[in-house]
């Protein structure tokens, strides 16, 4: 049966490997997270393969009002520049923005010169500010600790936020940016491997067990997450935090809505 109510904030999972093996070999997609709220439609992180993914999850480039990167690393930037030319069919409807970190733009750009025409402007990314584009509002609420400039992002829309956990190291005060009800988490590693600057299984726990979301979804698995199943990850930090977690899974539509039906 087909609802009459088409649901209008939703995340969609273009694909949830994380760092070079995973997506080297596409074991899982690398395609980034596409939002519809409220009717405005985001592209975050478009690694590679992002136009296969979103082409074939049959979403429409040209509805997107920006792309936002959270750094320039390649899985997370590779497909910056045809969903540009995507988003704005070739150039012949130039509209929407790009937000990224100052360090993607600097003097090894992320975006080829002759795109930047096609859209309406560039915005970069800084700590602690707040961005609107259509009905959605973001902030930067820190930057993270990561090997180039990377922010994650809270997200606001229809009186709901959520956070989305980018590349980081954990580090302390982590969680006091990221209050919200659902959190996405890029979480690498099965255990904090220093110096990589990146979430750990643990590290997560304590994420979740200090922000007390409503529910949290893992997503951006690298090589030994994926071999020790992030449905089996997310069941054990369940029974751990007391807070249902998932783990995404490639083309995984989340509706905002779904969050109540999470909470126990
Ligand atoms: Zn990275």
């Amino acid at each position: 049966m087909i609802s009459k109510q088409t649901p209008t904030n939703t995340i969609t999972f273009l694909g949830t490997a994380g760092a070079r093996f995973m997506v080297s070999k596409q074991l899982a997609a690398s395609g980034g997270l596409w939002l519809n709220l409220s009717g405005t439609e985001l592209l975050i992180d478009p690694g590679p393969g992002s136009i296969v993914q979103s082409a074939k999850r049959k979403l429409n480039a040209e509805k997107l009002s920006a792309i936002i990167l959270s750094h320039r690393h390649l899985d997370h930037s590779a497909d910056v520049n045809v969903m540009v030319e995507a988003m704005t069919n070739g150039g012949f409807n130039r509209h929407g923005w790009l937000f990224a970190p100052a360090d993607a733009l600097g003097n090894e750009p992320v975006i080829f010169s002759y795109l930047k025409k096609f859209i309406e402007g560039i915005v970069v990314l800084e700590e602690g500010k707040s961005y609107s584009i259509g009905n959605i509002s973001f902030s930067t609420p820190v930057k993270h600790v990561h090997p180039v400039d990377t922010y994650g992002m809270i997200f606001q829309a229809q009186g709901r936020n959520f956070a989305y956990i980018a590349d980081t190291r954990y580090f302390e005060g982590l969680s006091e940016h990221y209050a919200s009800e659902l959190l996405i988490i890029n979480m690498v590693l099965t255990e904090p491997r220093p110096p990589i600057d990146h979430l750990s299984v643990p590290d997560a726990a304590r994420l979740i067990k200090e922000i007390k979301p409503k529910l949290a979804i893992l997503s951006h698995f690298g090589l030994h997450v994926w071999q020790a199943k992030p449905w089996k990850i997310a069941e054990e930090l369940t029974k751990q935090t007391g807070i249902r977690v998932i783990a995404a899974r490639d083309g995984m539509k989340f509706d905002l809505a779904q969050m109540e039906e999470a909470k126990q």
